[in-house]
C-alpha cells in the first residue's frame, strides 16, 4: 500500500457510473474496512486532476458520450498511465474496460483508448443485453463470474493480455471470452455491481493492492445467495 490508507479512487462518477457501479467502491471498501485496513475513498470528477498515488482505481460503464469525453480527459490528464507504472491496481467496467484498450467505437466514431492493455473494441451486430458468467482464468482461483451486461462493442484481445473468463452465458467480449487482464489491471463487461455479485474478484483486488497473500474470510451469505439466484435464472431461461 502506498500510504497508510488504502486509497481507492472511483474516476468520473459523473460520467462514468451506469448500473450502479458505484458499488464497486463501496464494496471494495467495506470488504477493506472489515479486515482491519483504514480507507479512503476519493471520488474524482471529470474536471478535477486524477491523483496519482491510489492503490486502487475503478472506472465504471458509460454511455458513449460520456465513454469517449472520459477517455479523452484520462489520456490528457496522464494520471493514471503514472498510477499504473506505480503498480496500482486498475479494475475496469463496460465502457470503462473499453477505454483500458487501444482504441473503441463511441456513436460511430472511432476514439484512441488509453492503451494501457492490449484490446481494442467495435461495434457488434446487436446490443448484449442480459445475464453475463462465466469461468473465470484458472490461475486467478475465483469462483465463476456472475454479472449483468449492456453494451454495443465487442473486444478482441491481443497476444499482450489474458481472457479474464470463458463466457457460458450472454456475450462479453464476443461470445467465447470475457474481460481481460494483465498484472494488476483488469477489466470486464460485468455490472451488477460486479464487486457485489463477485466478492472473490473483490477480494483478489484487495490483495493486489496490499500484497496480503490470504484475507480473512466474511460471511458472503447473501452474495451467495443472490449468485445462486442468479445462476438459477441463467439455467431456467436456457432450458
Ligand atoms: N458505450 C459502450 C457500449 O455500448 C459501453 C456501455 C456500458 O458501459 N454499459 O459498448
Amino acid at each position: 500500500m502506498s500510504t497508510e490508507n488504502l486509497r481507492i479512487v472511483w474516476i468520473y462518477p459523473d460520467l462514468l457510473s451506469t448500473y450502479g457501479d458505484r458499488g464497486n467502491a463501496l464494496i471494495l471498501a467495506r470488504r477493506a474496512q472489515r479486515r482491519g485496513f483504514p480507507v479512503e475513498v476519493l471520488e474524482v470528477r471529470s474536471d478535477q486532476r486524477l491523483p496519482t498515488t491510489a492503490d486502487i482505481y475503478l472506472i465504471g460503464g458509460g454511455e458513449d458520450g460520456p465513454q469517449a469525453l472520459g477517455a479523452q480527459r484520462l489520456l490528457a490528464d496522464g494520471g493514471l498511465h503514472r498510477a499504473v507504472a506505480q503498480g496500482s491496481v486498475v479494475f475496469g467496467v463496460c465502457a470503462g474496460y473499453q477505454l483500458l484498450g487501444t482504441s473503441f467505437f463511441a456513436k460511430g466514431t472511432q476514439y484512441q483508448g488509453l492503451e494501457l492493455l492490449d484490446f481494442s473494441s467495435d461495434r457488434g451486430p446487436s446490443r448484449a443485453v442480459g445475464e453475463l458468467a462465466g469461468d473465470i482464468d484458472a490461475r486467478l482461483g475465483l469462483p465463476p463470474l456472475t454479472g449483468f451486461e449492456n453494451h454495443g462493442g465487442r473486444t478482441h484481445l491481443g497476444p499482450g493480455v489474458s481472457p479474464l473468463a470463458r463466457v457460458t452465458a450472454g456475450v462479453g467480449n464476443d461470445g467465447a471470452t470475457e474481460g481481460a487482464w494483465r498484472g494488476k489491471l483488469l477489466g470486464t463487461y460485468s455490472h451488477g455491481p460486479a464487486l457485489a455479485r463477485n466478492p472473490a474478484l473483490a477480494d483478489l483486488l484487495l490483495r493486489w493492492a496490499t500484497g496480503a497473500q490470504h484475507l480473512p474470510p466474511l460471511d458472503d451469505t447473501w452474495a451467495d445467495r443472490l449468485r445462486a439466484e442468479r445462476r438459477t435464472a441463467v439455467a431456467t431461461s436456457r432450458a
